[in-house]
């Protein structure tokens, strides 16, 4: 434990002091000491399943974690996300978050056992994000190991929702009713599997739709001359995919699952088309929402105008199922941070754009990073999921965001 009581510097050379320092380094050792108990409550934590929208008895275990780290004002919230506090000295309420996401893509009954070979576990959700969970577990122990006083106060926050149709739900909550939201300084979210050299600064947003354009149905031959949904669904389809959409900021638009008729011999009742719209820009992803709104509605009119609506007209029903918000933290204190501690284990840090719980926050001003949980891994999403626990390179990734919730955080060294 570090007796010197040098404040730590601010600004450029904040993380190289930090680095350092024999308060570091004692937390770093203790990193590498107590790794395999790091490995322990990744396979313990993997292995209680959290399907979208269950996440509750893997919140329950988390919670009973945090309180074992000592951590104060340990909570679950009405929508089922875990907060605890390790607190800090200047008693003025200022938070640096860390968080993690609880949910994983698997519905229940996926079987989540681990197998281990050697430093490689497998199963569905062990490295996203179950690890970002027990990573943070792994920081409070190595904070602690080394005595570290902190200037602010430490929330951890494990959220429900971030995959998927959960739509970032935990986040959005804790932003709109925790008693902390206005005391969030910054946020630092560990998901993966990302480079341990990657600086998620920008958050993607995205809107998605279910498009379903419904008309009379009929005949095939008896009734041909009507209008047809799918026709209707298909120059849809077609006048998306010719729109021209900007490469930087990087403004994506996909359809991506099509449903409808029911017999070789019958004009469909129905057509439904899934749609994906994204932008690392709030606005020009609003732009490509006004478009594909206008595309959708005027592909209805060209088939009410060029069939017969004698049976009746195609009308269409557009229903949004996702809608994250696109964001962007300035350079600054947080990404400073970030970028030296990328630099001090010999990467070159990498700034990216992806969509994460940290969009949240950036829409709200609020500086957010998405930071790997340090360590190799691969087939997120998929039954073949896996991630590499070798201390040799999984130690060096894991003290860049140890280094960062430090510095941002503020000690003496
Ligand atoms: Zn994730």
């Amino acid at each position: 434990m570090t007796q010197s009581m040098t404040l730590m510097p601010t600004g450029e050379n904040a993380v190289r002091a930090l680095l350092n320092s024999a308060l570091f380094n004692l937390a770093t050792d203790t990193l590498a000491a107590t790794h395999e108990r790091f490995i322990a409550e990744l396979v313990g934590l993997t292995e209680i399943a959290a399907p979208p929208f269950k996440e509750a008895q893997r919140a329950k275990a988390y919670r009973g974690l945090l309180e074992a780290c000592g951590l104060q004002d340990v909570e679950i919230d009405v929508i089922g996300n875990v907060t605890g506090i390790r607190r800090g000295n200047d008693g003025c309420g200022r938070l640096i978050a860390i968080s993690a996401h609880l949910d994983t893509v698997f519905p229940e009954g996926t079987d989540v056992t681990v197998r281990r070979e050697g430093y490689r576990l497998a199963a569905p959700g062990v490295g996203d994000n179950t690890r970002g969970l027990a990573t943070i577990l792994a920081f409070l122990r190595a904070l602690d190991a080394a005595g570290a006083a902190t200037r602010d106060d430490i929330l951890v926050l494990a959220t429900v929702g971030e995959e998927g149709e959960g739509d970032l739900r935990g986040m959005r909550h804790f932003f709109a009713e925790s008693r902390h939201r206005d005391c969030v300084a910054a946020l630092i979210c560990l998901d993966g599997p990302t480079p341990a050299n990657m600086i998620v600064s920008g958050g993607t947003g995205s809107k998605r739709y279910k498009v379903t354009f419904g008309g009379p149905g009929g005949h095939s031959f008896a009734d041909h001359g009507i209008v047809n949904p799918m026709i209707a669904a298909a120059r849809a389809v077609v006048d998306l995919g010719a729109l021209t959409l900007p490469d930087d900021p990087k403004t994506t638009c996909s359809t991506t699952v099509i449903n409808g008729g029911n017999s070789v011999n019958a004009i469909p009742a129905q057509v439904s088309v899934m749609v994906d719209l994204r932008s690392n820009s709030a606005d020009q992803l609003a732009e490509l929402d006004e478009r594909f709104h206008e595309i959708v509605q005027q592909s209805c009119t060209i088939e009410n105008d060029t069939r017969s609506i004698q049976k009746g007209a195609i009308v269409v029903d557009i229903v949004l199922i996702g809608d994250r918000p696109a964001g962007q933290t300035a350079d600054g204190e947080l990404t400073r941070n970030a970028a030296n501690a990328v630099e001090a284990i010999g990467l070159a840090p990498v700034f990216g754009s992806f969509s994460t719980d940290a969009n949240v926050a950036m829409t709200l001003g609020i500086p957010a990073v998405t930071l790997s949980w340090g360590g190799e891994g691969g087939g997120a999403h998929s039954l073949a999921e896996w991630t590499d626990v070798d201390p040799a390179t999984t130690l060096p990734g894991m003290s860049v965001g140890l280094a960062v919730l430090l510095a941002c955080a503020g000690t003496a060294i």
